[in-house]
């Protein structure tokens, strides 16, 4: 990447700033720049768009409104307030994170930038996001949206998503940020990725750095930046079974680490090759729960996009039939009452199951 110029540089500080200022969103942490609301709505805005974290962020500030409610609270309340967010390592990293502020510094959140980059579930993105935006130091940070604006403005068509020029865009960052300036240019240049030099159509026309941005200048801003090639998806097959016994579902806990862990879940798993989801279902519910079911009824097929995945659920409602219940890769496992599944945090692609289910009066 070339180095830029001191002209260039301090355009683009003076816009930039000038341009959040008259154009921020008005949004609750934003109010008092408390620490706690910073490091709950950077953690929360991880993989996840401002509008889809908003009513999750009020709630979660509703009812654990400290560091010592998150560290005291049940890891389902921490699950169920997350619930639909994805990635729940960041909601049990945050609890983990909350009790290491208890216990290390007084329920304190730190201030040195060190001491925060040291909690569960920071790491060098959301260290100098909390340092600069809740303690104005001078830390730049590199987001997907400041990736994008700054390899826009540059020019650079290199692979982003390598980590030497992923470095590269991090000596920029570090190069552009005015000294005493950083909460708000750190929040400009990510708003401004969000609202206007958005990934499609960006709004280069109203854009008051156009004269000062290289892909705009080369008519190559739809070919940056360049985030290398596409990934496919992995599709999964998978079959899912409401289990009845005397009018009670059986639900289990994924273990706490992993993919969606300790959220609860239907019980099931993944259809093998030449196999019909009803002989799966059987299988994985023997293998897995260690009990036997009869009369398995298709209910509903639901297909959701994980980031790196897409799953076919089946669903299926099927009875009890005999033996004891006998967990090999949960951690718990409860027969509840249909109106009481709410109460327990599950994955995403299972909510809509769940309110058809309570809908219906059962399956
Ligand atoms: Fe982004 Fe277009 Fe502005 Fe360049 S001119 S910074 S591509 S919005």
């Amino acid at each position: 990447m070339k180095k830029i110029t001191p002209e260039k540089k301090q355009a683009i500080q003076e816009k930039l700033l000038h341009w959040f200022e008259e154009n921020q969103r008005d949004l609750p942490w934003r109010e008092h720049y408390e620490p706690y609301a910073v490091w709950i709505s950077e953690i929360m805005l991880q993989q996840t768009q401002v509008k889809t974290a908003l009513p999750y962020f009020h709630r979660w500030m509703k009812e654990l409104p400290t560091v010592k409610d998150v560290a005291e609270s049940s890891e389902d309340k921490i699950l169920k307030l997350w619930e639909g967010l994805g990635y729940y390592s960041r909601a049990r990293n945050l609890q983990k994170a909350a009790k290491v502020i208890m216990e290390k510094h007084d329920g304190v959140f730190p201030e040195d930038y060190d001491s925060i980059l040291a909690l569960p579930g920071i790491g060098k993105y959301t260290a100098a996001a909390i340092s600069s935006i809740a303690f104005e130091k001078d830390e730049a940070l590199v987001d997907g949206n400041v990736i994008r604006v700054l390899a826009r403005l540059m020019g650079f068509k290199e692979n982003t998503r390598l980590p030497e020029n992923e470095k590269k865009v991090w000596e920029l960052a570090e190069a552009l940020l005015p000294k005493g300036e950083a909460r708000n240019f750190n929040q400009a240049l990510m708003e401004f990725g969000a609202l206007m030099c958005t990934p499609k159509a960006p709004k280069c026309m109203e854009c008051p750095v156009q004269k000062n941005c290289s892909a705009y200048e080369k008519n190559e801003v739809e070919q940056i930046p360049n985030r290398g090639p596409k990934k496919e998806h992995v599709k999964l097959d998978i079959a899912l079974g409401i289990i009845k016994k005397s009018n009670k579902i059986f639900i289990q806990k994924r273990p706490s680490t992993g993919l969606m862990g300790g959220l609860w879940e239907f019980p099931g798993g993944k259809i093998e090759a030449k196999e019909k989801p009803e002989e799966a279902l059987k299988r994985e519910i023997k293998e897995e729960v260690g009990i036997e079911i009869k009369n398995i009824k298709k209910l509903k097929i639901i297909n959701h996009a994980y980031t790196k995945f897409k799953v076919k659920l089946h669903c299926y409602e099927a009875d009890f039939e005999n033996g004891e219940v006998e967990l090999k890769a949960a951690t718990d496992g409860k027969w509840v009452e249909l109106n009481d599944l709410n109460e327990y945090p599950f994955p995403a692609a299972n909510v809509q199951l769940i309110a058809d289910l309570i809908k219906n009066g059962g399956a």
